[in-house]
């Protein structure tokens, strides 16, 4: 049987090697050209999965990538769903493709589109105009060319914070606006607290962010008050990729949670018969690399375990 599998990140190439050991046939349909899924650009080491200390995401995600395209399966880049119809054990995929149009005849499908960083158009607009508005953390301007700046973060969680202690090490001064209060975790927000180059502030979204015309620097203004930073990060966390459910028939579209995100039973199974969902795009307690490869695992596994249910039924 054919799985077709949306995402060529953890949970999209795990579940593409589970199916292969569990003779199933996976496609994978990957809308970027990169294998690997948002790590691919994390240059921070990844904490979080056991057996490669100090190993960066991009590292990991490479090493998984280079065992990915060493399997015997059809990863197609580029490419892109437009149309799904049929029902399990019967769908049918309309893709574009680098080569044309093609219809791909599936048994099962998986979503695992994981996330993208969260905005607001004015925010995206901004970001589109100039390099120094960036939004979502993983971006080695970040990394490579704020020095001696001052930046405006918006956002209280894990990143926002975690982006402060960085940027202050390497002599930056920062500011932290929350809309609310900090809801990252305690070690972050005491390490920000004690750092004379952090200023937090809850409660204080900016009530209007313009681009200077002549210097590019951003005005951020608190009432009266108007205060000139040399970079504008968004860390406003990270939304579900389920765009692509637009393109399936009305009957095959999951149950999303009020979070946007597809529900899931301990089988990765989503409310519609022969469609699972895997990583982050489905609603999952701890988000992460780890439980991503499992959940792809799991969710070839119940492809497998199903299949000879939708296939011959009783
Ligand atoms: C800043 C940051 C730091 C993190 N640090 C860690 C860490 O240290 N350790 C750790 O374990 N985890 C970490 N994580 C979490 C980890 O990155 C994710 O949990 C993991 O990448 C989820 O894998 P995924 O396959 O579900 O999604 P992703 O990695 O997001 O991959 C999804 C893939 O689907 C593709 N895609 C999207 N839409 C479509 C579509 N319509 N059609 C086809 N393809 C599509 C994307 O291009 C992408 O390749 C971090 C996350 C972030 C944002």
């Amino acid at each position: 049987m054919i799985v077709a599998i949306l995402g060529a990140g953890p949970a999209g190439m795990s579940c593409a090697n589970a199916c292969l050991s569990f003779g199933l046939t996976p496609v994978v349909i990957e809308q970027s050209g990169e294998i690997g899924g948002i790590q691919h650009g994390n240059f921070h080491p990844n904490l979080w999965l056991l057996g490669a200390p100090g190993e960066t995401g991009r590292e990991m995600s490479e090493r998984m990538a280079r065992h990915f395209v060493a399997l015997p399966l059809t990863c197609l880049r580029h490419s892109r769903v437009t149309a799904v119809h049929g029902a399990a054990g019967n769908f049918t995929l309309e893709l574009e493709t680098p080569a044309g149009k093609q219809s791909l005849a599936a048994g099962a499908i998986v979503l695992a589109t994981g996330t993208h960083p969260r905005d607001t158009p004015e925010l995206a607009a901004m970001a589109e105009n100039t390099e120094r508005v960036i939004v979502g953390p993983l971006s080695e301007t970040i990394r490579d060319d704020i020095r001696q700046a001052r930046v405006l973060i918006l956002g209280g969680g894990d990143n926002a914070l975690d982006h402060a202690l960085f940027l202050a090490e390497r002599g930056n001064q920062v500011r932290v606006c929350t809309r609310r209060v900090f809801s990252a975790r305690q070690p972050f927000q005491d390490a920000c607290q004690a750092n004379p180059s952090i200023e937090l502030r809850d409660r204080c979204t900016p009530d209007s962010l313009h681009i200077d015309d002549e210097d590019a620097r951003i005005v951020a203004a608190w009432g009266p008050i108007k205060v000139r930073y040399d970079w504008l990060l968004v860390m406003f966390g990270y939304l579900p990729n389920t765009g692509v459910l637009a393109t399936f028939e009305p009957v095959l579209r999951p149950t999303l949670s009020a979070s946007g995100h597809v529900v899931v039973d301990a089988w990765q199974r989503t409310s519609i018969t022969g469609i699972y969902a895997a990583g982050d795009v489905t609603e999952t307690p701890q988000p992460s690399v780890p439980t991503a490869l499992a959940q792809g695992l799991v969710a070839a596994r119940a492809a497998e375990r199903d299949a000879s249910a939708i296939l011959i039924p009783d």
